[in-house]
């Protein structure tokens, strides 16, 4: 057997989006950036398109996909539409916010995983907004990586984890965000849930609704679980490397020098640098450890470490959405 040839990565060109567009439009799937992470795009009213989405992560037919729009009219199309979703469309969009609402007919089963509703987002990345326009069609797209691992936030790390599996990557530079969209439950307006935190905090949408934003599904009482969302899975974006958390690091634990182990501080310790001691951001900002979160996850996977420590953070909003994912991936 031959093995594929890699994937074409290419640049954010009016030539290059008017032919990726065009893909997309015959039915081929192409791994976009985003301001979130990057996604694997397919036609979301074509279901054969989606299916090579599916395949090409080896993600399960039960976890559904988000489906990517350019506008209002499209939101239309695709879900049936409350007033609670045009007020956070109206205050959030385009950005990092994923609903749920009932679904359109159009929408094939393979994308929802067979579910009524659908979950829709408007991105503010500007070549994926481009792109979405020149194609003129819904975009399903789940994170552009094999199912399970790190999202990928560079057009290298979607190359490293399915260049083989795909043709065409459009490349618009590390992400801004870095982490996956807030994901709110508007299948009951007036009972909006969280089922995945994101950039986007429950405070913000809470004070944007004038109704509290609960988490997740009654009685799991567990925020980062959100059962009526098949494939909202504990274990997640998960390197190969055991992830071990840790309310506060210290520098002594460090000294033991085990090479099979990395640490990872927030901010830059103090002193001088030694092998096996990392940091998300050298000030330590908020947005800065988002944004290289699963970069670094990777980065240390790669170097062959068995053991990542790390600490966890403190405070809300964006700190609880790290949170959220490093819990996933240390979880078993
Ligand atoms: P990903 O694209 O990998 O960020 O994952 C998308 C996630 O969105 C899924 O794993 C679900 O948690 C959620 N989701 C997508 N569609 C639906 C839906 N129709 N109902 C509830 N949750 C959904
Ligand atoms: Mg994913």
């Amino acid at each position: 057997m031959t093995a594929k040839p890699s994937a074409r990565i290419y640049r954010g060109t009016l030539r290059n989006l008017r032919l990726l567009a065009r893909k997309l439009q015959q039915g081929e799937i192409v791994a976009v950036p985003s301001e979130t992470v990057y996604g694997l795009a397919g036609n979301a009213l074509d279901a054969r398109a989606c299916r090579k989405i599916f395949t090409a992560k080896g993600r399960p037919g039960t976890d559904p996909l988000i489906v990517h729009i350019h506008s209002l009219k499209q939101l239309r199309e695709v879900a049936v539409v409350n007033a609670a979703a045009l007020q956070l469309a109206k205050k959030f969009w385009p950005g990092p916010l994923t609903l749920i609402l009932p679904k359109q007919e159009v929408v094939p089963a393979t994308v929802t995983a067979g579910l009524p509703s659908v979950a829709v987002r408007m991105p503010s990345d500007p070549l994926f907004r481009r792109l979405l326009k020149l194609c003129g069609l819904p975009l399903a797209a789940p994170s552009a990586n094999p199912f399970g691992y790190v999202s990928p936030t560079t057009a290298e790390h979607v190359h490293h984890g399915l260049g083989r599996r795909i043709d065409h990557i459009l490349d618009g530079g590390p992400t801004e965000i870095g982490l996956e969209s807030t994901i709110v439950d508007l299948r009951r307006p007036s009972h909006p849930r969280l089922l995945r935190p994101g950039a986007i905090s429950v405070r913000e949408l809470s004070r944007a609704l004038g109704v509290t934003v609960r988490s997740g599904p009654k009685g799991t009482g567990n925020s980062t679980q959100a059962q009526i969302a098949p494939g909202s899975m504990q274990r997640h974006y998960s390197p190969h490397a055991r992830v071990i958390l840790h309310r506060r690091l210290s520098l002594r634990q460090v000294a033991k020098g085990d090479p099979a182990e990395a640490w990872i501080f927030p901010k830059r310790p103090p002193g001088p640098a030694r092998p096996h001691l990392y940091w998300f951001d050298v000030a330590g900002t908020t947005p800065a450890i988002a944004k290289k979160l699963f970069a670094m996850l990777r980065q240390l996977d790669r170097a062959g470490y068995q053991r990542i420590h790390v600490e966890l953070m403190r405070g809300n909003g964006l700190a609880e959405a790290i949170n959220d994912r490093l819990r996933r991936a240390a979880a078993k």
